[in-house]
């Protein structure tokens, strides 16, 4: 299959209306994961109603035209705690729909009511089995695992449905297929995964061996194959994308824009396009925030994003730079902008670890894959 970025020609520039926001009720998280980007996460610095009435003042006219969600970070968020996650939630609309990535801990059978309640939607974070999950320790050290598996539990008793994300430090060969057997049992209805990466104050490497990583991708691919009963949110798209360029619709594939995706952080500032930006400052690039909902409603710092905070001309001119020299563009659309910054110290720059990981050779995964079952004489 011809990979055909060069030819590419949507996707241009940064949209002025996003399809989520993201929204950090605390800065305060439980845990104290060894890959955790997060540079406050022993802080509890709480969002205020303030900061959420002003966001849902620009959120609820999107919503009523647009399916649109809020979904809820950290931090942990459910470490707000419910009296307060609830209050931030009350300004939103019955249009917008709720959603909440935790590490589960605090996941009991009162915040499952509250889910409910609430129509919120929830992805847990949890690694594979135990042994996987060395990285993820509680503030004093101890292993959360028990804690993750305790918080799921409770999330079944009360038939709710949930996502997975798994972070993967070491994509060595049978971990794939021991994740998506792990995640099968444990009854998740859609997976994504996550080859760790290098950003924030997470500075491990993240430099694997391509032929460990695409042989990863690909035992991954053919575990789901054997039983597909669970949404693989990174192989679908890689097929969807392998269907698009064989029937020659690729160029339809990508949005005609990108997703600013903001992320509000507790004190209202607003960060596009990469989370793993917000509280971070560099001498170049200041706080990288685009403005703040207290100051300014968030549509109005949507719409002139791109030309006021310099960072993100100079992340589209990165974008650029990809469509004219990566034969992945199409499939990818220019990567994310944290991992530019945090790997290669600017936002021009083109190919990441992060990319190679989890675009370059998640493709190349698949296809391998499709060649190693391909009927003989095909
Ligand atoms: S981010 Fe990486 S994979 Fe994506 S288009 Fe740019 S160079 Fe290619």
């Amino acid at each position: 299959m011809a990979a055909p970025g060069r030819s590419l020609h949507g996707m241009r520039g940064m949209a002025a209306v996003p399809s989520y926001v993201v929204m950090q009720p605390t800065t305060l998280c439980n845990l104290d994961c060894a890959y955790c980007y997060l540079p406050f996460r022993a802080a509890d610095r709480r969002m205020s109603v303030a900061v959420a009435e002003a966001v849902a003042a620009s959120v609820n006219p999107w919503a009523a035209s647009a399916r649109f969600s809020v979904v809820w970070h950290g931090g942990e968020p459910l470490a707000a705690g419910r009296e307060q996650l609830a209050e931030l939630m009350a300004p939103f609309g019955p249009e917008v729909e709720h959603h909440v990535q935790t590490n589960a801990t605090l996941i009991d059978d009162a915040w499952c009511e509250f889910f409910v309640a609430h129509r919120m939607r929830v992805s847990v974070s949890v690694d594979g089995p135990r042994e996987r999950n060395g990285d993820r320790v509680t503030r004093s050290g101890r292993p959360a695992y028990d804690r993750i598996v305790r918080g799921v539990a409770a999330l079944r008793r009360h038939d709710l449905p949930f996502s997975a994300l798994a972070v993967v430090n070491d994509p060595a060969p049978g971990r794939a297929a021991e994740l998506y057997d792990y995640c099968l049992d444990l009854g998740c209805e859609v997976l994504g995964v996550n080859i760790e990466e290098t950003e924030g104050v997470n500075t491990r490497t993240n430099a694997h061996d391509p032929a460990v990583v695409t042989g990863f991708w690909a035992e991954l691919v053919a575990a789901w194959r054997r039983q597909p009963r669970i949404h693989l949110r990174e192989v679908e798209w890689s097929l969807r994308y392998a269907a698009a360029v064989l029937d020659g619709t690729a160029d339809d594939l990508l949005p005609r824009r990108l997703d600013p995706i903001p992320t509000i952080a507790y004190d209202g500032s607003v960060v596009v396009l990469s989370p793993e930006l917000a509280g971070f400052t560099d001498p170049r690039y200041g706080d990288f925030s685009s403005g703040n909902v207290l100051a300014t409603p968030l549509h109005a710092i949507l719409a002139d994003a791109a030309e006021r905070t310099a960072w993100v001309g100079e992340f589209l001119t990165g974008v650029e730079a990809c469509r004219s020299s990566c034969p992945y563009f199409g499939f990818c659309g220019g990567g994310h902008a944290a991992n530019r910054y945090f790997e290669l110290g600017r936002f021009d720059g083109t190919e990441t670890e992060h990319c190679r990981n989890s675009k370059i050779r998640l493709l190349e995964g698949v296809l391998e894959h499709a060649r190693n079952h391909q009927s003989p004489g095909a």
